[in-house]
């Protein structure tokens, strides 16, 4: 067969068409799910505070509520002594209202009672008579101001304020603010379904046997992996041969049950390479070809109104170009914030040539603060088990030198 690249796209146009494609064909999605199957979900919109948080003004200590102005001027040698009129348990509270010279034994977190103001811990009161005795004689040790060891109704959170914001990741502690507001159920992303295909004559299975000439399936495990590690549900949807029919018949049935295909394997344009024609016949190439090394061979395609990608074979290749071209528009449908590659700043370790004309991916290795650039052919897998990320060499620059700041993003 055989076809010819279409015009070859530089990167920055190749990134924008690959958005405006995303964005044209799909939305973000929600569901609802109870709170406790909403860990590592994220937000879909701003949740706003059902009550008021606390509920009521409650105790910050076990002590004794009172009317901080009875205890102003008490001293160790001056006791100001209260009458204790009740006692409140967290989780109860009292009918009694205090006087002056009164004051009611709470413990922390019962509901301050009525014509109290403060709190006095029960470090700092002293007993005239029994615990559990009625009517007791406190003994008041220290002035308290008014609110002082009591936390208001709604000090915390007022109903109807912002409680958590869209794109927060639902982590162990947020599900608590959930519960605390006694939110059962909560709107979070739809993750967006991928269909992973790996193209290759060569290309066993783990469970097969692996005979002269074949090599190990590569691309399905980190393709899938990359996918979910950045918000999508994945599947790997095996293996086909580098066969017209065969992959065809394989991407129309994995475009039933998911919304965006990624092969990797067969997107050049020599004879075997069948991703072009089968994208042509069943749906239209929208491009083919970027500008950039390692990576030159991958098409974006659309079928039925859903985005399939071809990703170049080499498990380097298709890994960098997945990363720089598709993770981020998966990320925005996943509705998680910020960028998919953390970046840190390093002195380059070693030179490194790069070739004219074509922005360059170079794998590198971090150690000491030092980027080591990894120089192995784009198939060799040793550079995917030393690598910590990649730096990106702009299409001008022909040489970088050692000890040159790099930003490196690093693979998560
Ligand atoms: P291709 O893009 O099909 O020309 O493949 C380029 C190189 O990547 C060839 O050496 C393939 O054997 C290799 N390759 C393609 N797909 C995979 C894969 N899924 N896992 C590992 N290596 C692959
Ligand atoms: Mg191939």
């Amino acid at each position: 067969m055989g076809t010819e690249f279409l015009k070859i796209k530089e990167a920055d146009e190749a990134k924008k068409i690959i958005k405006n494609l995303f964005e044209e064909l799909y939305q973000k999605k929600s569901k609802i799910v109870p709170i406790e199957k909403s860990h590592q979900k994220i937000i879909f919109k701003d949740i706003f505070a059902s009550m008021d948080l606390p509920p009521f003004n409650r105790s910050l200590m076990d002590g004794f509520a009172v009317k901080s102005e009875d205890t102003f001027g008490a001293t160790d040698e001056n006791p100001k002594i209260l009458k204790c009129i009740d006692r409140i348990e967290a989780g109860s509270f009292s009918k009694k209202t205090i006087k002056n010279g009164e004051c009611i034994e709470i413990s922390t977190g019962a509901p301050i009672p009525n014509g109290a103001d403060a709190v006095v811990m029960v470090e700092f009161t002293d007993r005239e008579s029994e615990k559990n005795e009625k009517c007791e004689k406190i003994h008041i040790l220290k002035s308290v101001t008014p609110n002082q060891d009591l936390a208001l109704q709604g000090s915390d959170i007022k109903k109807d304020e912002l409680l958590l914001k869209e794109n927060t990741s639902i982590s162990p502690d947020k599900i608590g603010v959930l519960a605390a507001q006694g939110i059962k159920e909560v709107e979070v992303f739809d993750k967006p379904k991928i269909g992973v295909i790996s193209t290759g004559n060569e290309l066993v299975m783990e469970n097969e046997s692996l005979e002269y000439g074949k090599i190990f399936d590569v691309n399905s495990y980190s393709i899938k992996n990359a996918s979910i590690s950045n918000g999508a549900e994945a599947t790997s949807n095996g293996i086909v041969k580098d066969n017209y029919n065969e992959l065809k018949t394989k991407i129309e049935n994995s475009l039933k049950d998911s919304e965006i295909v990624i092969c990797s394997g067969g997107t050049s344009a020599g004879v075997g390479d069948v991703l072009r024609n089968v994208l042509e016949d069943i749906g239209e190439v929208i491009l083919h070809g970027v500008s950039v090394k390692p990576g030159k061979p991958t098409i974006i395609g659309k079928v039925d109104e859903k985005i399939v990608i071809g990703l170049p074979g080499n498990p380097v290749s298709a890994l960098i170009i997945f990363y720089v071209f598709i993770i981020p528009n998966i990320r925005e449908l996943a509705g998680k914030l910020g960028d998919n590659n953390e970046k840190v700043n390093a002195a380059l370790a070693n030179r490194i040539h790069s070739p004219k004309g074509r922005i360059h991916y170079n794998l590198v290795h971090i150690k000491d603060g030092l980027a080591y650039p990894i120089v192995k052919d784009s198939g060799a897998i040793t550079s995917l088990a030393h690598a910590d990320g990649y730096i990106k060499i702009p299409k001008t620059i022909e040489l970088l030198d050692k000890g040159e700041n790099v930003k490196v993003r690093l693979f998560k």
